[in-house]
């Protein structure tokens, strides 16, 4: 653990011990966020999280599963709450606390077949935490999506209109973009919408009753830990985020599947980037309260199609096997994800606020990151995926 006081924020002044509540620390983000937390600064974390995903801080090596009550494998000071699904704030006794918002259902799969609880997960369950931070005055960053921006401007133009190549129609900036989504029958806008009103809200407590708040809108950050592996630690049947499905068909040797011609445009980000940026946000309470902030990275652009073919290209060198003959298949939103789907065409954030706020710049390559994690899903998975498929099928 860093030694606190040999650190310090952006303008100079020594960064005093935190206390930090983060709801939602067994997920993809939360876990990478606590190791960080943990590794490299003096910062206390109170960790809640859901039992579905409490196996990620332990794969974090924070804490052993087992047990009722995991505990921590080290010295790190965080305590384990598993308290079910719902959020509850943090504590009122605790001073130089912030609350850190990461609960949420985050998968598109989900947002058309499970709009109820997308809603409920990321609106009705964050308005006490929201409300308490206010009442109590706490300070919070509460986790948000790139996908609050919805389809670009761009995106109802014409194919070929040459205002499609103007950056006016399709970057997405946080104080001036709108929010463009489907129609309430496309039931994938569930996700967006309730995260939209939730950071209405957030901005309204802010506006209103002085909330020192920062949002957060993740623009695709992927990573080892991501999601699941259906059938391995997830639900055969379940349909994680891109980098797990394409994953997946890679341990499998399986093509991938392009959804509608995977013509959609992503910026990916590695995690260990993006945790940088949220970490200076914590720290940096002056330069980050009041902003929302787009965290992804602009020049890591590519379609699905062209991100399987990377893939692809990086497991055959980090598993050592060559690539299978017909690597991709095309199949049609409606059979993949049902009925309600709809998809965000484009996505480059812009980061002028973040980097004049938090001089914040992401640095690794999409063929990086996707190396480093494919070296990690290879690692973890191929044995048990080898051990899945090779078991004889029950009579
Ligand atoms: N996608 C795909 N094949 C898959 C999984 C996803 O073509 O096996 C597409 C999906 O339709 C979307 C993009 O990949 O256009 C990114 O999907 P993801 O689930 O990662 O989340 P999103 O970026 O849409 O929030």
């Amino acid at each position: 653990m860093a030694n606190g006081a040999d650190r310090l924020d952006l303008d100079g002044r020594p960064i005093k011990p935190l206390t930090i509540c983060m709801i939602g620390a067994g997920g993809f983000i939360g876990s990478h966020l606590c190791e960080k937390l943990m590794n490299e600064t003096p910062h206390k974390v109170l960790a809640s999280t859901s039992t579905t995903t409490r196996s990620n801080i332990a794969r974090a090596g924070y804490f052993s599963v087992g047990g009722e009550d995991p505990v921590p494998s080290h010295q790190h000071q965080a305590r384990f709450e598993a308290r079910g699904t719902r959020q509850d704030g943090g504590s009122d006794l605790i001073e130089n606390v912030v609350t850190i918002n990461l609960a949420a259902i985050c998968t598109p799969a989900d947002y058309n077949t499970r709009p109820l609880d997308t809603i409920y997960s990321n609106f009705i369950d964050a308005l006490p935490v929201v409300k308490y931070c206010s009442e109590n005055n706490k300070r919070l960053i509460h986790f948000s999506t790139c996908e609050v921006y919805g389809k670009t401007i761009g995106s109802f133009l014409p194919k070929d209109h040459p205002l499609r190549q103007d950056p006016d129609f399709y970057v997405l900036k946080e104080d001036t973009s709108p929010c463009i989504f489907g129609s309430i029958e496309k039931q994938r806008w569930s996700y967006a919408c309730a995260k939209q009103l939730i950071e209405r809200l957030v901005y309204a407590e802010g506006a209103e009753n002085g909330l020192e708040f920062t949002i957060v809108r993740p623009f695709n950050w992927i990573g080892p830990r991501m999601d699941f592996i259906p059938g391995i630690d997830g639900p055969s049947e379940g349909v994680p985020r891109v980098l797990a499905c394409f994953s997946n068909n890679l341990l499998r040797r399986e093509p991938l599947k392009l959804v509608d011609g995977g013509e959609s445009q992503r910026t990916f980000i590695y995690i260990k980037d993006a945790i940088e940026a949220v970490l200076l946000m914590i720290e940096n309470p002056e330069r980050a309260n009041g902003h929302i902030f787009n965290v992804g990275n602009p020049n890591n652009e590519v379609t699905v199609r062209q991100l399987a073919e990377m893939m692809t290209q990086v497991y055959s060198k980090v598993s050592g096997e060559t690539a299978i003959e017909s690597p991709t298949v095309d199949v049609s939103s409606k059979e993949f994800y049902g009925e309600g789907y709809d998809d965000s065409d484009k996505r480059i954030p812009d980061m002028t606020i973040i980097n004049r706020q938090l001089g914040w710049n992401p640095k690794t390559s999409l063929w990086d990151l996707l190396e480093s994690t494919l070296t990690y899903q290879h690692r973890t998975y191929a044995e048990a995926v080898k051990k899945a498929t090779s078991k004889p099928v029950a009579s």
